[in-house]
């Protein structure tokens, strides 16, 4: 197998997302849970998305991991790895982005490279360097009271050049606007500069499609889904990808389903209450699971008797103000970690009891799962809601599944049922 694309993604959830921008675009993609063991039968793919989570993570583990990927991904041929990061260009001034871009640049031998967050399809655009979150600038969003990475300053020449050891330049959108020959262009002269990375603007999917067709002739680029949906087009344009062989035709996997909330944003509140209606939905006591092991006994024995008659849904998902009191009590770290691993032991439970088809709820809920189950990567099937793909599982020990992963916000109301119809 000769991969045309590889990409190391900073987390699991973006990493789903990505996997999905480059099926939707024509490439045969499979996302791995962490480096693939040198036993993992990987079908024949274009592209290969190794998720990591090492968006907030010691900067020193961070370019460790990534190094370790890049290496998997061009022992399997990747003429060219993308560097996936969050659309919010999510970071400290301690990294991770610039510490693992110097890495993986050096590892690369690419004399310069590209870097742009814009992903123009969720509103994330750069102009003059200047991350904008829809109608404001990145400073003024939401994002700048983010728990982990709060993010002060738009300007993003600015933010990279205090996370990296090499000069950052900008590609400005007259310069992208013109095409790929004067991006090429531009580079060459701030090559010349001693410049080691360029931030590029992008406001319209055109745009990447231009940083896409100038990227693809280097080794590194680093980015959002944006930049690849640009590198897909290049690549797809050389007419070398493989045949979009219909996964939607293989056998069923079939058996019992289980869907797990663990989120507790709006929507997935919303979906709970909607799922309601149509399947039997035990509420988890999170103070009991804090506590002791009993509730995970108890949701199990709840679960038993209707597995395979119906779906189940199993909850941990309260209000905002019910989390808070939760978290209060327990501390909001602690209580996090002990409901996410109850959901883990659940599902392996589940597992163990034949259960073959999981709906999760939840990014950091979908990690501990997935970790759990040992899941090695996943082939990428139909898209249930825009981000949110079937993930059939790939090299898994226990056999076929498929799975649904969906960080909280995601999907429509009838999320849980829209996801079991495309699930055989
Ligand atoms: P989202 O994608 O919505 O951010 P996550 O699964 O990433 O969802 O995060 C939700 C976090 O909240 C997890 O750590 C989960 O264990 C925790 N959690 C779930 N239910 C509760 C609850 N009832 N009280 C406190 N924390 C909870």
């Amino acid at each position: 197998m000769t991969l045309a694309l590889g990409c190391i993604a900073d987390d699991y959830t973006g990493a789903s997302d990505l996997a999905n921008t480059l099926t939707r675009s024509g490439m045969r993609t499979v996302q791995t849970i962490g480096v693939p063991d040198d036993g993992l039968a990987l079908p024949d793919v274009d592209a290969v998305v190794v998720s990591l989570k090492s968006r907030s993570i010691a900067a020193a583990d961070a370019v460790q991991r990534s190094r370790a990927a890049e290496r998997w991904l061009r022992g399997q041929g990747a003429a060219h790895v993308l560097f996936k990061i969050c659309s919010t260009f999510d970071s400290t001034d301690k990294g991770n982005i610039g510490p693992v871009m110097d890495a993986l640049r050096a590892d690369s031998g690419d004399a310069i490279v590209l870097v742009t967050p814009a992903f123009p399809g969720t509103g994330r655009t750069v102009f003059q360097g200047n991350l904008f979150i829809g109608s404001v600038p990145l400073n003024e969003s939401p994002l700048k009271d983010h728990p982990l990475n709060p993010m002060h300053d738009s300007n993003l020449v600015r933010v990279l050049s205090r996370q990296s050891q090499t000069n950052i330049a900008l590609v400005d959108l007259a310069t992208v606007a013109k095409g790929a020959d004067a991006v090429r262009k531009r580079l060459d002269e701030l090559l010349v500069q001693g410049t080691g990375a360029a931030i590029v603007d992008a406001v319209f999917d055109s745009h990447l499609e231009i940083i896409g067709k100038a990227a693809i002739g280097h080794r590194l680029s680093v980015g959002a889904s944006g930049i690849g949906l640009g590198l897909a087009r290049a690549i797809i344009a050389r007419g070398t990808t493989l045949a979009q062989a219909s996964i939607a035709n293989e056998k069923p996997v079939g058996g019992p389903v289980a869907c797990l909330a663990g989120s507790c944003s709006q929507a997935t509140l919303a979906q709970v209450m909607e799922a309601e209606k149509s399947m039997p939905v035990l509420h988890l006591d999170p103070e009991a699971i804090v506590t002791g092991d009993a509730e995970v006994a108890r949701a199990l024995d709840w679960a038993r008797p209707h597995l395979g008659n119906r779906p189940i849904l199993i909850v941990s998902s309260l209000t905002p103000d019910q989390v808070a009191a939760v978290q209060k009590k327990h501390g909001r770290v602690a209580a996090g970690h002990a409901i996410e691993q109850a959901m883990a032991t659940i599902s392996e439970r589940l597992a163990d009891a034949g259960v073959r088809r999981f709906v999760i709820a939840g990014g950091e809920t979908s990690g501990a799962v997935v970790d759990r189950l040992g899941v090695p990567g996943f082939f990428v099937d139909a898209e249930i809601a825009p981000g949110v793909p079937v993930l059939r599982a790939v090299g898994w020990q226990r056999g076929e599944a498929v799975m649904a992963l969906k960080s909280g916000n995601f999907g429509g109301p009838d999320f849980f049922n829209d996801a079991i119809r495309l699930m055989p």
